[in-house]
């Protein structure tokens, strides 16, 4: 069982639509692929269409990454299989993503007062219908030849958390996420905890408070986690009682990771659909195409 439990699609920050997304995972031969774009649900009816028609296609579970932040660090959290209705965890969905257009008008506005000619419609015009975030600005920056690559944007000198352009948005606190979550029936990891090249990551004592208020797991095989990073995470979740999960976090061609560049134990898995009480996993054939 090939398990890939955190991708973005167009609804989102990332390049492949939610149909694509699903084929891409059924291409990429994963068995399970949750779809968590940011702070939205809205690829999720999409992609089980897609679903719907594609044999041997993958098992989707449904998601969403939250923008949270602590002390003023910027935190994923991965929310699985929550109830999309549960009308506080919706609405707090809703705050997050109103505040991103003028919160990219602002990050846009910093960059013309640097010089840099970048315009509120050439980044609408690559976030499309997508909740608008830095990759897309990051993206614009790119195709202006100031940066060589959308990474090379999430610097001091640009788009880095209080970087020269940088600007706030609406964030939950992740203890209050972490309670939405689970009031809607929703299991919540810990995103990326030990990502440091993005800058400050979570101190171990504030993983332990999470906890106490019902964190599940921590997203331990990440490609922003070097190997001694996993072993340390990997430690703290066994001390603490958490699940541990790994993932892309795919982006499309947005990001060099590719689907099922990390996964999730199945264990583990079925642990996180044994928690979850919002929504079921929406079954695909499994991996192996039908004739
Ligand atoms: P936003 O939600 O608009 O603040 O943008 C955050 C997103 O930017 C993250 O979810 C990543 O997809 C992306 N990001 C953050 N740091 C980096 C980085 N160092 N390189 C590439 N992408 C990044
Ligand atoms: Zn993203
Ligand atoms: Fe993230
Ligand atoms: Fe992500």
């Amino acid at each position: 069982m090939r398990i890939d439990l955190h991708t973005h699609s167009t609804a989102s920050d990332g390049t492949d639509t939610p149909a694509e997304l699903v084929r891409n995972a059924a291409a990429a031969g994963l068995d399970v692929v949750a779809l968590t774009d940011h702070d939205t649900t809205r690829g999720h009816a999409e992609a089980e269409r897609a679903l719907r028609e594609l044999p041997g296609g993958p098992t989707l579970v449904t998601g969403a990454e939250l923008s949270c932040s602590l002390d003023g660090m910027g935190v994923h959290m991965l929310a699985y299989l929550f109830d999309p209705e549960e009308p506080e965890l919706a609405r707090e969905r809703e705050l997050v993503r109103d505040d991103r257009t003028p919160r990219a008008k602002t990050m846009i506005g910093k960059l013309q007062d640097l010089g840099v000619p970048v315009t509120w419609e050439q980044v609408a015009r690559i976030a499309g219908d997508g909740s608008v975030g830095r990759p897309h600005i990051a993206e614009a920056l790119v195709g202006l030849g100031v940066v060589p690559t959308v990474s090379d944007a999430f610097t001091p000198e640009w788009l880095a958390d209080g970087g020269r352009a940088f600007a706030d948005k609406h964030e939950l606190d992740p203890f209050d996420a972490i309670r939405l979550v689970k009031a809607a029936g929703g299991v919540a990891v810990l995103a990326h905890p030990g990502a440091d090249k993005r800058g400050r990551t979570v101190a171990e004592s504030a993983i332990a408070e999470l906890t106490a208020v019902g964190l599940d797991g921590i997203e331990v095989d990440h490609m922003d986690h070097s190997p001694a990073t996993r072993t340390r995470l990997r430690a703290l979740a066994g001390e603490l009682g958490l699940l541990t999960t790994g993932s892309s976090d795919y982006h499309g061609s947005r990001k060099t990771c590719v689907l099922g560049e990390f996964t999730t134990d199945p264990e583990i898995y079925g642990e996180i659909t044994r928690r979850a009480t919002g929504a079921f996993p929406v079954p695909g054939a499994g991996g192996s195409p039908a004739a």
